[in-house]
């Protein structure tokens, strides 16, 4: 997955953030920052970190729940000493929603497309290396990969589906239009000053 498609996950899991707060949008420097900082942290990790030969595949320690539990862990300290942190919860958040998204997103590829496994041992570090119990597919369902991959595809959709729906939010309630005080006075009228239709009988 791209990460715009991470970015429009963090998104969705700002909408659920702030609808569990009693809000319909999310905040963008409280709540969307620190989830989008957390959706693209473990590539930000785990592939600059395998270019410099680091890491023995793309996804590494990162994308390892262990990273979660150590962010988890930070928070927990945080807590106890009284320190807000609730922007570390929700960069851990982000972490999970790219973690979760990965794995959905191989299990899927794999499924759909060949040369790509349907799941694999990235998740497992540092206890199991990379691709150990990797399992692909001999048919899959087409015969050629995809740029994009069908999750992220649906993502991005829902993202800007659900932004369209909250973009009714920022205008406010809808004004209401003045009333025409002199309504009642444009009726056509007769010279007399008598409704025009007692003379159309003649
Ligand atoms: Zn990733």
């Amino acid at each position: 997955m791209y990460p715009v498609g991470h970015l429009a996950l963090g998104y969705l899991a700002g909408v659920g953030v702030a609808r569990a707060s009693g809000r319909t949008r999310p905040r963008l420097r409280q709540e969307l920052l620190p989830l989008w900082i957390g959706a693209l942290l473990p590539d930000l990790v785990d592939k600059p970190a395998y270019l410099l030969g680091l890491a023995d595949a793309t996804r590494w320690a990162a994308h390892s729940p262990l990273f979660v539990l150590l962010l988890w862990g930070l928070w927990f300290i945080l807590h106890l000493r009284g320190t807000p942190a609730r922007p570390l919860a929700l960069l851990t958040l982000g972490v999970i929603s790219h973690q979760a998204a990965d794995l959905v997103d191989g299990a899927v590829s794999g499924l759909l497309f060949p040369d790509t496994n349907l799941i694999s041992t990235w998740f497992t570090w540092p206890f199991i290396a990379t691709d150990t119990w990797a399992v692909e597919l001999d048919s899959a369902i087409f015969p050629f990969k995809a740029p994009i991959t069908p999750l992220e595809l649906v993502v991005v959709a829902a993202a800007l589906a659900v932004a369209w729906h909250l973009r009714g939010n920022f205008r406010g309630p809808p004004r209401e239009q003045p009333r025409n005080p002199d309504h009642t006075l444009t009726r056509d009228r007769s010279p007399g000053g008598r409704p025009s239709s007692h003379l159309s009988s003649s």
